[in-house]
């Protein structure tokens, strides 16, 4: 039996039911109720006051005569428990370790009154004006317990089993065995991706395979569609992959943020809230650098979560902001292009991009025609100028990484290797420059390309650096290099130009 996604009460079993909010994203979270006679257990309650009365009041008119003597709050987000105070007079049971978080954070004052001091992440401000967080009264649980609790409904036994710390300090699963129904909590997110608070990610992973064991074939995530044990697989291989990538980049000396950019996104591409690998690489870093997770570190990741956006192109936005010209229009400008070295044409016998048609880059800019023709020499002065291929091609592959230039990257890593780049020292191009293996001469260069992206000039001892190593028309022909590919960046990244057809296989190394 499938259960369509769609807003309301949906029975997943005998006189077993889940409550569902698409689309499952921040906020958006699901309820269940087991129902005995005339008992009834609520799991979670919802992010408000209104939402969580909307609840009730459907609740009560499919359910009349219905009574809930009892709630268990899967875990301490707010959006499974700040609805509580309308269900106040029954037993209200969570785990011990989110009960105490329940009762001592202060995470609505937070919102409702942020200090002056207290820089709001965008999302954070986004739900406070999404929901109703000002009358909310924090009514936290009046039974806890600690393990696991059979807990009667009536004639049924529902079992509740604390699985945390995972997603949060004190998660719980509420398994209800004569149904086959398990609730899982944000254990499990479908359709998005999770968001892991505290860890540790291998109890989490841990978890997943406990469901996987339990009696029950109908699962109720925390957030998304009803689903099966093949989807519970699939959101483990996640955790797994997102665990083992997080492993080698911080092993690798690469940020959070470079770590988030570079997960290999196949079979989760389309998951909603990308975003969120930002919190989730950075609560394994936690992890790895024995941090304890604090509400102020994962309020600043969260502060981060637009320039992952802004800054990553894979998975791609599959359509341009603004499309190529055809390539009958390109042929038809070319004319005006005559003197131009064939190698920026794409037809020039040495070149990786050799016989290619029109590159989408090149057609992209094409729409203002007259700016391409003139853009043009510059490119192909930069293409045949004083620097060696070799360290023009490094200095472009750190811009294109610098910048999360996708389309720039997978081009110029195939350049730079007919240049004469190593396919080690290609994979050591978005590492820290001070850790990896480079010589002086390349670290400088390296260097220069770092500070000239962020801050437009070329300090003192990198320039000492470079001036040991470059003449002069060379270090003008870099600042220009460095300058151009950045513009670029620019113009590939804000018209989201697309991989070029030929680009089949994204190679792998890098950011963006
Ligand atoms: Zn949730």
């Amino acid at each position: 039996m499938t259960t369509p996604f769609t807003l309301g009460l949906h029975e997943i079993g005998a006189d077993t039911y889940a409550y569902l909010q698409p689309n499952g994203t921040w906020g958006y979270s699901n309820a269940g109720l087991v129902v005995s006679g005339d008992q009834a257990l609520l799991v979670d309650t919802l992010f408000d006051v209104p939402m969580t009365r909307t609840m009730l009041e459907v609740i009560a008119q499919a359910l009349p005569g219905v009574t809930i003597n009892t709630v268990v709050n899967t875990h301490s987000d707010g959006d499974h428990w700040w609805g509580n105070e309308l269900v106040a007079d029954a037993t209200i049971i969570a785990s011990e370790a989110a009960a105490k978080v329940m009762r001592e954070e202060n995470l609505l004052d937070l919102l409702n009154t942020p200090p002056a001091s207290f820089q709001v992440p965008p999302i954070v401000n986004h739900m406070s004006e999404t929901f109703d967080f000002k009358s909310i009264t924090p009514t936290p649980p009046n039974r806890s317990f600690s393990g696991e609790l059979e807990v009667a409904v009536g004639e049924r036994t529902v079992r509740l089993i604390e699985v945390g710390p995972a997603h949060t300090p004190g998660d719980v699963l509420i398994h209800v065995p004569d149904a086959g129904v398990v609730y899982t909590g944000d254990i499990l997110f479908i359709g998005g991706h999770p968001v892991i608070h505290t860890g540790p990610i291998a109890r989490w992973i841990d978890a997943c395979n406990l469901i996987l064991d339990l009696n029950a074939d109908t699962i109720v995530p925390g957030h998304g569609p009803v689903i099966g044990k093949a989807e519970v697989r699939a959101f483990r291989d996640y955790l797994e992959r997102l665990r083992d990538h997080a492993v080698r980049s911080h092993r690798a000396g690469l940020t959070a943020m470079q770590a988030a950019q570079t997960l290999d996104m196949a079979g989760f591409a389309n998951w909603d809230d990308p975003d969120r690998i930002v919190l989730n690489i950075g609560a394994v870093y936690r992890e790895l650098d024995n941090e304890p997770h604090e509400a102020h570190s994962e309020m600043a990741l969260m502060g981060c979560m637009h320039t992952y956006t802004a800054t990553t192109t894979y998975p791609a936005p599959t359509e341009p902001r603004i499309a190529p010209r055809s390539r009958a229009e390109m042929a038809a400008l070319s004319t005006r292009l005559e003197g131009i070295p064939a190698k920026l044409l794409a037809d020039d016998g040495d070149s990786p991009l050799a016989g290619r048609p029109v590159l989408n880059v090149l057609a992209t800019i094409g729409n203002n025609p007259d700016l391409m023709v003139a853009l043009a020499p510059l490119l192909a002065q930069l293409a045949m100028g004083e620097i060696p291929g070799r360290e023009r091609e490094l200095a472009i592959l750190r811009v294109a990484h610098r910048t999360g230039s996708a389309y720039e990257w997978e081009h110029h890593i195939r350049i730079g290797a007919a240049a004469g780049l190593t396919e080690a020292e290609i994979a050591r191009v978005p590492l820290d420059v001070n850790e990896a293996d480079w010589s002086d001469a390349d670290r400088a260069l390296l260097r220069a390309v770092d500070e000239l992206v962020a801050d437009q000039i070329v300090s003192a001892i990198t320039w000492q650096g470079l001036a040991a190593h470059y003449s002069t028309a060379q270090l003008i022909e870099l600042l220009a290099l460095v300058g151009t590919y950045t513009t670029i960046a620019g113009i590939l990244k804000t018209c989201r130009v697309q991989l070029d057809d030929w680009v089949t296989e994204p190679a792998t190394g890098n950011a963006a």
